[in-house]
């Protein structure tokens, strides 16, 4: 039933290896079109110094998220660098039956589970200009260990040789053109 509403609702997926600036450029697009919106994910992970539940992510226990797996109340869900993520499917429901245009910031394998289950979906990844300008970015952002840098820096290159599974490519080495070429892509899904 669910997935009959969200078949034919205008969803774009954005992935593209950590530190790419996918957040950038997804607040970029959202400034720009108000209308959409933009899915707050669950993690079994810490929120980082700055970040608010509700607003970043729902925050779950461990327990928590295994409960929602359970009652099938994730669109997808992934491990990722030692934590779990998911896509809440109530509220991606609501806000598509109210007919706006959504976006979904996740990782690979998630990006690879609504492909699945919502073929209409459209997969956009996001590209550094350069593999040392990835590296310069996921290294400045000092609020990790060497050691979880390390893990980021091998998942973002085994990342960065998906791009052909995904629709469309956006190379973030602008943010605002960047930022309006998902515009674009939010209008044309919308106006389907
Ligand atoms: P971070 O810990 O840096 O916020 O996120 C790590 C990775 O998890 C990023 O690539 C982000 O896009 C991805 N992610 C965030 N939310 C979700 C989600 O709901 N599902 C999946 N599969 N990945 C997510």
């Amino acid at each position: 039933m669910s997935d009959a509403v969200l078949r034919h609702a205008p969803i774009i997926v954005v992935a593209g290896p950590s530190g790419v600036g996918k957040g950038t450029v997804i607040a970029w697009a959202r400034e720009h079109m108000p209308r959409a919106w933009l899915s707050v994910s669950a993690t079994t992970r810490a929120p980082r110094p700055g970040e608010r539940d509700g607003v970043n992510y729902h925050y779950l226990g461990s327990e928590q998220f295994d409960a929602m797996v359970r009652d099938g109340a994730f669109l997808e869900w992934a491990e990722y660098a030692g934590n779990r993520y998911g896509t809440p499917l109530q509220p991606l429901l609501d806000h598509a039956a109210a007919g706006q245009p959504v976006l979904l910031e996740i990782e690979l394998q998630g990006a690879r589970q609504v492909r699945r289950r919502l073929p209409d979906a459209r997969l956009v990844f996001i590209k550094p200009p350069s593999w040392e300008e990835l590296v310069r970015r996921l290294t400045g952002r000092g609020t990790e260990s060497p050691e979880l840098v390390e893990r980021r820096l091998a998942t973002a290159r085994e990342e960065m040789a998906c791009e052909p599974e995904f629709d469309v490519t956006i190379v973030n080495d602008d943010v605002s053109r960047a930022g309006q070429a998902l515009v674009d892509l939010l209008e044309s899904a919308s106006t389907k």
